[in-house]
């Protein structure tokens, strides 16, 4: 058995294997020690054929999970190797094998996965100035594809991973891209590196395996090819044959979509906080009043990904404003979607084989919801909310099936028997009969054979060596039949047996076993039967998800009292007491409420807005809002705005604050420059910038040069909408030159000593920074603040 072991955990070295031995998974060797260590469980030793014990630890199979999950977070890979033979039926040692590697990306264990978010795995493909990247969540089956060209390609890959955020990533083509790759999965995304792909195949003719010829030819491209390639062939080492779920290759172009580089998606705390990458706090916390866990995907998907196509837009705008006006329709619709299951994980498990009598039970309550939700959509006018009515399938074989064929609660085993319902099939019922009556069936008997023989005192009884006998006492041996076979002699009785006693012994004996046997059967016959509609189901899944974003998108426009914007194709930015969002929300119960704030952009005078005011006047607060009222309006929400008009951004660039990329080795102020070059070479005239303080890292002459000539540039060659605060008052002189520039400042009140933040954003500039009184405001020792005013004091003299 160890040779066995050594011989599989050599194809399986990068990772810990468990071995399978009955009822536990078993680790030898340094897999002992490292296990051991890392999972807290005794470390002990197995005979091995050598003079050393072989170190060993093991845990129970049935909660490997957990302990798979843990080794997991810290980055390891698990091989599964299971017994592939029936330990019982065969002879000498059991044939092992890996089933499946489990890595970050590629699990499938419901309770390891996050319900809320996509577990996606991502192949990133590079060679020359060529690049696919292609992301998968095999727990989902959704599969996305895009591609790139040019010499930014770095770039645009870190931020296509910032936004779809995969839990692990590999690698393949031009080397000298890999540890910059690894490098920033590991520090930037904080996922998992599983590894660079060094192998070449006929992609193609692997694929085929998986999709049909059209939808690879549609990818037309080879680089795609060897991206889905480099990625298939990743996971089928890690899932082995169990890779079915995958229906559909989305292929994507970066221009669908608005662009939101790595520092935006961060800075502006779309789907998780910057301090704890918690969900509190975030604009998909604000959002997200979902009830499916479908929707919650979705609707992170679409913080995610801004659509930029006015059409698109304003569609999901309408049916989310039918939503708001409709309460009626609104409730039913939330309470119809709170019955529905995460169908599309319980799916996966369905096409890979490893759904259980309870998910398929679940599956079969959730869709039994789908008419009710159908029918409050029959009235709809909305094109979506109608697209969404004529789609929804109802499958009520399907709902029909489960419920007639497995019982209401089944158990999770499904090889135990137990799970089939009465009534379904006659030949299980039967079995059930006989293992539950057994009793009265044999005294049935007993009386059927005292009648035809006319024995009175004939019993039927049961003993260890000859199993169910007819015992008549001596007496009445002459009335015996002939078919009666004789058996045993006792003292005054003798016990016989016949060939139905026989039978019947036979088919009390061996009811469970084939019970047991033939419940899986159905059960198997039924999942089959399901499995035939997994791809309409999971097309209906589809649309309930994109219902439960819409209602969602209501429910908060109604309770905040968001306003619909007008989108269009201007190049205007108009919001009329427009708050933040998620700062509204969590001052709302507060003294100070959120205060409202105005702005008014477009491509010709209103081009450039520099904003000064002191430390904490709410500069940040304010260009933060204007980005998150854009992006919330180009998923079709609604904003917080008393009147909005938005013309289409193709995408919103972001630099704030001092985004420490420690772990690259650089400088903050290089860091600083390195975003303001990325922002300067993909900006256009539709994009929104946000620039918080540039040129604060280095010294006061170089930090004002380096921030007037990035306003020049913006001016008079991007024409990018841009707001830029800063504390340079030199650079709001800027204004009296270029046209397009204005100034505006966040207004406060002055008390003697003391600053009020009146938190209202006004036209003009603020030519003091309010530093000191900001610093005494944070309660540094009146002796700091004392000497400070004396040397500003001195200074301004000089
Ligand atoms: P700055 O960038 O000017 O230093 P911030 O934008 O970080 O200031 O704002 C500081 C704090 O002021 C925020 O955390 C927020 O609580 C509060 N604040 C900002 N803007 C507003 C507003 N419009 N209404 C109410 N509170 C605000």
């Amino acid at each position: 058995m160890m040779q066995q072991y050594l011989k599989i955990k050599k194809k399986y070295e990068s990772c810990i294997v468990f071995f399978r031995l009955g009822d536990f998974y078993e680790m030898f060797y340094e897999d002992a020690k490292t296990a051991s260590k890392e999972l807290d469980i005794t470390l002990t030793g197995k005979e091995c054929g050598q003079e050393e014990k072989a170190p060993m630890c093991g845990v129970p199979y049935h909660a490997y999970t957990n302990y798979v999950s843990k080794l997991i977070s810290k980055g390891y890979k698990v091989a599964i190797c299971e017994q592939i033979e029936n330990p019982l039926a065969c002879k000498g040692l059991v044939k092992r094998e890996v089933t499946r590697v489990i890595t970050p990306g590629t699990i499938i264990e419901g309770n390891l996965l996050d319900e809320s978010k996509n577990n996606f795995i991502c192949c990133v493909y590079i060679l020359n100035d060529k690049c696919g990247m292609c992301f998968a969540d095999i727990s989902t089956g959704e599969l996305k594809i895009t591609e790139t060209f040019g010499s930014n390609l770095f770039s645009e890959v870190k931020n296509e991973l910032a936004r779809f955020s995969p839990s692990e990533v590999i690698y393949r083509g031009d080397k000298k891209y890999s540890g910059s790759i690894k490098k920033f999965v590991k520090n930037r995304l904080n996922s998992s590196f599983g590894g660079v792909l060094v192998e070449s195949y006929d992609y193609k003719k692997k694929l085929l395996k998986y999709f049909n010829n059209q939808d690879l030819e549609n990818l037309n491209n080879t680089v795609s090819l060897e991206t889905l390639g480099g990625l298939f062939s990743y996971l089928e080492y890690t899932q082995k044959d169990n890779l079915k779920g995958f229906s559909k290759i989305d292929f994507y172009t970066k221009n669908q979509y608005m662009k939101l580089d790595l520092n935006t998606i961060r800075n502006l705390e779309l789907v998780e906080t910057m301090r704890n990458r918690e969900k509190r706090g975030t604009l998909l916390w604000v959002l997200d009043k979902t009830n499916t866990a479908m929707g919650r995907r979705l609707l992170r998907n679409w913080i995610e990904r801004p659509l930029i196509d006015l059409i698109k837009i304003n569609n999901r705008q309408e049916a989310v404003s039918e939503l708001v006006s409709d309460m009626f329709l609104r409730d039913n619709l939330i309470e119809g979607l709170s019955k529905i299951n995460d169908v599309g994980r319980i799916l996966t498990r369905l096409i890979c084989n490893s759904i259980n009598c309870r998910e398929i039970k679940s599956l079969g309550y959730s869709i039994s919801n789908f008419k009710s939700i159908k029918n409050l959509l029959s009235e709809s006018n909305s094109h979506i909310l109608k697209d969404i009515y004529e789609n929804i399938d109802l499958f009520e074989d399907i709902c029909k099936l489960i419920e007639n064929s497995i019982v209401d609660e089944p158990p999770v085993a499904i090889k135990e028997g137990g799970i089939i319902k009465f009534g379904f099939n006659k030949e299980i019922d039967g079995l059930k009969y006989d293992m539950n009556n057994s009793k009265e069936i044999i005294t049935k008997m007993e009386n059927d054979e005292r009648k035809k023989t006319g024995i009175p005192k004939l019993k039927i009884t049961f003993n260890r060596v000859f199993g169910y006998c007819i015992e008549v006492t001596n007496s009445f041996l002459n009335l015996v039949p002939e078919n009666y076979i004789r058996k045993q002699t006792l003292s005054n009785s003798e016990r016989f047996v016949t060939k139905e006693l026989k039978d019947l012994e036979y088919r009390i004996s061996n009811a469970k076993e084939k019970l047991i046997s033939l419940e899986f059967e159905v059960f198997e016959k039924v999942r089959a039967e399901i499995y035939n509609y997994h791809k309409k189901i999971e097309k209906t899944v589809n649309i309930i998800a994109v219902l439960d974003v819409l209602v969602s998108l209501a429910v908060v426009a109604h309770k905040e009292h968001y306003t619909k914007p007008e989108v269009n194709l201007s190049d205007k930015i108009i919001l009329k007491n427009s708050k933040h969002p998620v700062i509204e929300k969590m001052l709302k119960d507060d003294s100070c409420p959120f205060v409202p704030n105005d702005i008014n952009l477009d491509n010709n005078l209103n081009n450039i807005n520099i904003i000064t005011g002191p430390n904490m006047a709410g500069k940040s607060t304010y260009m933060r809002q204007i980005a998150l009222n854009i992006l919330m309006a180009h998923i079709g929400s609604f904003v917080p705005a008393d009147c909005a008009e938005i013309g289409i951004v193709d995408g919103i660039f972001t630099r704030i604050g001092a985004s420490d990329d420690l772990s690259s080795g650089q400088s903050t102020f290089m860091v600083e420059m390195q975003e303001v070059a990325q922002i300067m070479k993909n900006a256009t005239q539709k994009s929104l910038l946000i620039l918080d303080e540039i040129g604060r890292g280095t010294s006061t002459f170089d930090g004002i040069s380096i921030a007037r000539a990035v306003l020049e540039y913006i001016s008079f060659e991007l024409k990018s909408k841009t707001l830029f605060s800063t504390h340079y008052h030199e650079l709001t002189k800027i204004s009296e030159d270029i046209k397009n520039i204005k100034n505006y400042s966040i207004a406060i009140k002055k008390n003697n000593d003391d600053i009020i933040f009146l938190r209202k954003i006004i036209p003009g500039s603020i030519d003091e920074s309010f530093g000191i009184e900001t610093a005494k405001l944070a309660k540094v020792p009146s002796w700091i603040i004392n000497r400070a005013k004396e040397i500003s004091k001195n200074m301004k003299k000089v």
